[in-house]
């Protein structure tokens, strides 16, 4: 067995089988969330960062940024660095919490969710022990190491009667709502195709959880092709019919056991097909190219937090067309939408079921990879 799926195994191995599960966290969850939540003084979602690392710090900057949620706490391994960033976003010393002070933060009421910034192989064991607190939940991506554990997350949080919403920015893009607009009125025919590649070179030391499997979950596909993921089931719909896909490790020693390339090409229903790579060695690519039948619509850069640019190739006469939009980060918005969802104002923008579907996806990559001649995951 290869050593990521064991891996895979033994992580799944302490949990109890999955219940099966409506896909979508819905109307009924969010029902119970607004019946449920605590008054607060302040009108805005308080929400607690949990992992105060490279993401979780920018997160939290964000945070401080949105009109309709506000830092409320934090919970790290590291004391006197949260104490640090608690004082310079006004965050008393007292909402500050160890991994192990979970119980105290059930009662603590300025607290309303909890955004999961930590390790992909840490996000279903702190998703369960938030529901049991009585919090809602914005997880980074991707949602959980495999689809199972997230289908888990998804069904404690109906339990529980709290939100759970994988921290999709990128479905917060003007670009990628333009776009995938386009797609569903049909503005340029039928979808043929949805080419999307994403990588930089990993400059990260050996030792890094993004190398441990049991962090991880998997290699590049999990930290970055998943938005490669997300934009062509989001353009194409569904999941795919069949999948081939071929992966490499290549000679560092840093990717022994997490692939450091993949590429993949997917058919969906009505024939589009998708070809998708992700690599830690590519010289920065983000890009999203959709083929339609009177037109092709191309994202570069696709996928950062700010500054996507579309482009639309036209015919008779031809032409490409660049619409503008404002410049805006996408992580504030998430954090406005998560809050009014949470606050029972909306429903949720992004459902857990997004998150257990690029899973799945990722899952039948890693897969085909399996069969595919050269792939790693042997
Ligand atoms: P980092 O390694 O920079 O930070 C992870 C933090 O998790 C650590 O600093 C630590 O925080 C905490 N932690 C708790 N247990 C462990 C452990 N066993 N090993 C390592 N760290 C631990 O990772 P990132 O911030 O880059 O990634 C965190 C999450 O954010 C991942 O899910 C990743 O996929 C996602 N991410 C999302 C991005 C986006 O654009 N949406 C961009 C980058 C990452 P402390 O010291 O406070 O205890």
């Amino acid at each position: 067995m290869n050593p990521t799926n064991s891996h895979r195994r033994r992580l799944l191995g302490g949990l109890a089988a999955a219940a099966t599960l409506p896909l979508l966290a819905g109307s009924a969850t969010d029902a119970a969330a607004r019946s449920t939540r605590t008054a607060s003084k302040d009108a805005r979602l308080g929400i607690a960062i949990v992992g105060l690392g490279g993401y979780g710090s920018l997160a939290l900057e964000r945070l401080s940024q949105s009109k309709v949620a506000r830092p409320a706490g934090i919970v790290s391994g590291s004391r006197e660095k949260a104490l640090e960033a608690a004082a310079r976003y006004g965050i008393p010393a007292d909402a500050v919490y160890g991994y192990d002070d979970y119980e105290r933060l059930a009662r603590d009421e300025r607290i309303d969710a909890l955004h999961l910034c930590l390790p992909v192989g840490l996000h279903v064991e702190h998703g369960l022990r938030a529901f049991a607190a009585g919090k809602h939940v914005l997880c980074e991506k991707p949602l959980a190491a495999t689809a199972g554990e997230a289908e888990r997350m998804a069904a404690e949080a109906s339990r529980a009667g709290r939100l759970l919403m994988p921290a999709y920015r990128a479905w917060f893009s003007d670009a990628v709502q333009d776009a995938i607009g386009r797609i569903r009125q049909g503005t340029h025919g039928r979808l043929v195709s949805v080419d999307a590649h994403k990588g930089f070179p990993m400059a990260l030391p050996a030792g890094n959880w993004r190398f441990d499997p049991a962090l991880s979950g998997g290699g590049c596909l999990l930290d970055i092709g998943l938005y490669s993921l997300q934009l062509q089931r989001w353009c194409a719909g569904g999941l795919p019919l069949s999948v081939r896909a071929i992966s490499h490790r290549g000679n560092d020693p840093r990717f022994a056991h997490v692939e450091s390339d993949i590429a993949w090409v997917a058919e969906f229903a009505g024939g589009v097909l998708a070809t998708g790579s992700a690599s830690w060695r590519y010289r920065n690519q983000n890009r999203l190219r959709i083929g339609l039948e009177t037109a092709w619509l191309d994202i570069d850069p696709a996928t950062p937090a700010m500054g996507e640019r579309l482009r639309i190739g036209l015919d008779a006469p031809p032409r490409i067309e660049e619409p503008q939009f404002p410049l805006r980060d996408q992580i504030p918005c998430m954090y406005d939408a998560f809050a009014e969802a949470c606050l029972g104002r909306r429903e949720l923008p992004v459902p857990a079921s997004e998150g257990i579907a690029d899973l799945r996806m990722a899952e039948m990559v890693y897969r085909a990879a399996n069969a595919a001649p050269g792939g790693a995951h042997q």
